[in-house]
């Protein structure tokens, strides 16, 4: 049996396309899920600090907002439960399949369909194919010598391990990315030694997270309004750091010098000796790699407890970790803080075989990361890939998704309009797409500021900035609902103009 549609993920992405679907008029659709839940990353993550660093009011959906939110940023758990919500209130868990790992997706010509593998099952057939494997679902092991001969307990942060005993031990935690920044104050509070292995320092500025206080929930909840009105101006803000400062530093270098030293400061408030803080200090532009927001990170390194270890990791041992220096740090518990990885598992993360057997990882490779509009590539008919290169718009997630869903509307509505049963993007418009971004992006932090030593995942192994899209969410949007309908082409079932 054949459906109409296919969602490959439950995150926050993969819903937002239900949801749109639905509207849309598209029910006959299943959503496959490689874990055993839904909500992506809020389900997957479960390390000890985990919480949202984008205000809720901005970190949600715009249909949906949740008046309730316990602090102003939510903490994961109340992320997870909300998106439970949402899935109960759009009705997405009947259509959802957990536990099934996607292995590949392959267009079949004949049929006009795409034929989905799943590890242990049947083939699933749709018209349509929809990818939402997210950004950062591929767990990156570090290439260190030694992991494996470990003795204690190995930790992943995006695999946490409530099980593994953390009160009074010696642990090390490798990675001072955005992770780190939440989870190493935790750790210091209940290991009895911490030590941090920082290969490249990050920017840390203040996160104004309070409490939210009772009567502007009951405010949220009485008058919308109030509410939308919040998250506007919270986006603006955030829109500031990113679009100005980031993606538009040749005009705005001064927003950028300004962040960096909002960081400086926070950190000499927090850090009173001079040597821990040139360790701390980024030698690379604000921007060239995530910025992270955090009161307690700082703290943590003045704690008699925790050390921070800057010499490069030269292997692990059964009970330690010796760095090129020589020095051992004995450990009972080692902590891979580090990351995701993007540009070789995860662009895509599963096989996608289009036209005429057209590797979509292997020709983004060959040629350059490409999505026209991030979100649609050539040779790939009825095919929507939602975590594609230059498709991240603004800072939350969110403002990228809700666009993505607005280029579904338009496109499925013409795809209707025309009586058609497939779309493909054509070569000209993907091309232009790309050379628009290639062009604004000349103008961005990542071409223009040092970002040389930032070792930063916004770059790809060509050295290109190949992910975020550099444009303003309204442009985004704007550009979501204008897209010139010929941008693809159309077909069948009875030929279409
Ligand atoms: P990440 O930013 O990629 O950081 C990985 C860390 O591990 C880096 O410090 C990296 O050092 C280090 N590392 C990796 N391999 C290493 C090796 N072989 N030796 C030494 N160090 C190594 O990953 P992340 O912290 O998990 O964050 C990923 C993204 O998740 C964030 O940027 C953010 O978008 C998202 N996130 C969001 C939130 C939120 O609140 N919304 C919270 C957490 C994470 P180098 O920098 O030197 O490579």
């Amino acid at each position: 049996m054949s459906h109409e549609a296919i969602i490959v993920g439950t995150g926050f992405g993969g819903m937002g396309a239900a949801i749109q679907l639905k509207r849309l008029g598209i029910e006959d659709f299943v959503m496959l899920e490689r874990e055993d839940d839904l909500g992506g990353t809020w389900h997957v993550n479960r390390y000890p600090g985990l919480a949202v660093d984008i205000a809720s009011v901005t970190y949600s959906y715009s249909f949906e907002p949740n008046p309730w939110w316990s602090h102003w940023y939510a903490r994961g758990p109340e992320l997870k439960k909300y998106a439970e919500h949402v899935a109960d209130r759009y009705d997405l868990r009947r259509h959802m399949r957990f536990d099934t790992v996607v292995e590949g997706a392959t267009w079949d010509d004949d049929a006009q369909e795409w034929e989905v593998r799943t590890a242990g099952g049947d083939p699933v057939r749709a018209t349509y194919l929809i990818t939402a494997t997210g950004f950062l679902s591929q767990p990156r092991m570090p290439d260190i010598a030694g992991v494996e001969d470990f003795a204690g307990a190995v930790v992943h942060t995006a695999r946490w391990d409530d099980s593994a005993d953390l009160d009074g031990k010696r642990v090390a935690i490798i990675g001072t990315g955005a992770t780190a920044v939440q989870l190493i104050p935790r750790l210091a509070k209940r290991a009895g030694h911490l030590t941090v292995f920082q290969r490249t320092p990050i920017w840390v500025t203040p996160k104004l997270d309070y409490v939210m206080p009772r009567i502007v929930q009951r405010m949220f909840a009485a008058v919308p309004v109030t509410q939308r009105v919040a998250r506007r101006v919270n986006t603006s803000l955030l829109e500031l750091i990113m679009v100005a400062a980031v993606l538009h530093y040749r005009h705005a270098k001064i927003l950028n010098r300004g962040a960096a030293a909002a960081a400086k400061r926070h950190m000499r408030k927090q850090v009173a000796d001079p040597e821990l803080r040139r360790k701390l200090t980024p030698d690379y532009s604000f921007g060239c790699k995530r910025p992270t927001f955090s009161n307690d990170y700082y703290p943590a390194f003045t704690r008699e407890n925790v050390d921070l270890e800057t010499t490069q990791i030269e292997r692990v041992t059964a009970d330690g970790i010796v760095t090129a220096e020589g020095r051992t740090t004995p450990a009972d518990v080692l902590v891979l803080a580090t990351g995701f990885d993007m540009w070789d598992a995860n662009f895509p993360a599963i096989q996608v075989l289009g036209r005429g057997g057209k590797d979509l990882g292997a020709w983004w490779r060959s040629t350059r990361f490409q999505a026209y509009q991030g979100i649609a590539v050539p040779g790939f008919p009825n095919f929507l890939s939602l975590a594609s290169p230059y498709s991240y718009s603004g800072l939350s997630y969110f403002t990228t998704i809700e666009g993505q869903m607005k280029h579904m509307d338009r496109l499925f509505s013409e795809v209707r309009a025309r009586g058609a049963t497939t779309f493909e993007v054509k070569d000209p418009a993907n091309e232009e797409f790309l050379g628009w971004v290639t062009e604004r992006l000349d103008d961005s932090v990542f071409s223009l500021g040092s970002c040389a030593t930032a070792r930063s995942y916004y770059f790809n192994q060509h050295g290109e900035a190949a992910l975020l899209r550099p444009s303003s969410t309204i442009q985004t949007h704007r550009a979501a609902q204008s897209f010139p309908v010929d941008d693809y082409a159309y077909a069948g079932p009875t030929p279409v103009s």
